[in-house]
């Protein structure tokens, strides 16, 4: 099947959404057992994130900077920077990793609060 261009693109706005999204929900004082579900989350994504050269290219990038798990800010300034290797190498503008602070915003409010309270 041919490489459809617009999809490919989509499928990355897409995942990069939830992933910074992710990060910026992540505990500022993660469990132990927090930063290891982290660090497995991001291993899978990258082993089984479906555009295949996509991935692999991913799984080279996370091997250099391994993910930083040690607090929402690390992972946060983590992902910041592999994003921004993937934008170099496909020649797209560096997004300003001090800027990441409210960008990501779930929309879910306090979730310790029932919707609606
Ligand atoms: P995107 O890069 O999708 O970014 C979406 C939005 O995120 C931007 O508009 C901006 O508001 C914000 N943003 C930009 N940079 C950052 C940053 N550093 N930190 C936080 N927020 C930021 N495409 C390929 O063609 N080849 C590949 O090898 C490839 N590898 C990928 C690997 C992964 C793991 C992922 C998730 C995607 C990959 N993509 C790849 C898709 C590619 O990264 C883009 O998602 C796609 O090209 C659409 O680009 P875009 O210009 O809309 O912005």
């Amino acid at each position: 099947k041919l490489e459809n261009a617009t999809a490919k693109a989509e499928l990355g706005r897409a995942s990069w959404k939830l992933f910074h999204t992710m990060m910026a929900r992540f505990p500022e004082k993660p469990s132990e057992e927090d930063s290891l579900a982290l660090k497995t989350y991001i291993q899978l994504f990258a082993r089984l994130y479906p555009c295949g050269d996509c991935a692999s290219h991913f799984q080279k990038l996370l091997k250099k900077f391994p993910p930083q798990i040690s607090s929402r800010n690390s992972a946060a300034g983590w992902a910041c920077h592999v994003h921004n290797q993937v934008n170099e190498r496909l020649e797209k503008p560096m997004f300003d990793c001090n800027k990441i602070g409210d960008f990501y915003d779930c929309g879910c409010g306090d979730d310790k609060k029932a919707a609606g309270e």
